[in-house]
């Protein structure tokens, strides 16, 4: 319970905190594109079951992996697509802190 709670928490609120702190002019925008990056969550379709709590996303569905990672590090250094490299990068992070629970 309290692990869902943080989850999404972390998944919902953080990105706001994130775009308000860093993208302070258009930190409405920069919100709704970082909760976007959630999408990528899409990647669990594949996997079988779809969703189980106790599995590490990372590394095991293809958006989620290391190399994945290293994409998202890229686009952290193009002006457009810097808003979306964060929120993908935060949502990997939020990820990995799940799989420290179990
Ligand atoms: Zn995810």
């Amino acid at each position: 319970m309290l692990q869902t709670l943080v989850h999404y928490t972390l998944h919902l609120l953080a990105p706001g905190l994130i775009a308000y702190i860093f993208f302070r002019k258009e930190w409405k925008k920069a919100w709704l594109i970082m909760l976007a990056t959630m999408l990528v969550d899409l990647d669990h379709l594949l996997a079988t079951p779809i969703f189980d709590p106790g599995r590490c996303s990372i590394n095991f569905h293809p958006l989620h992996t290391y190399w994945a990672i290293a994409g998202y590090v890229v686009l952290l250094f193009f002006r457009k697509t810097r808003i979306i490299a964060v929120g993908l990068l935060f949502h990997m992070f939020t990820d990995y802190i799940d799989c420290q629970w179990n």
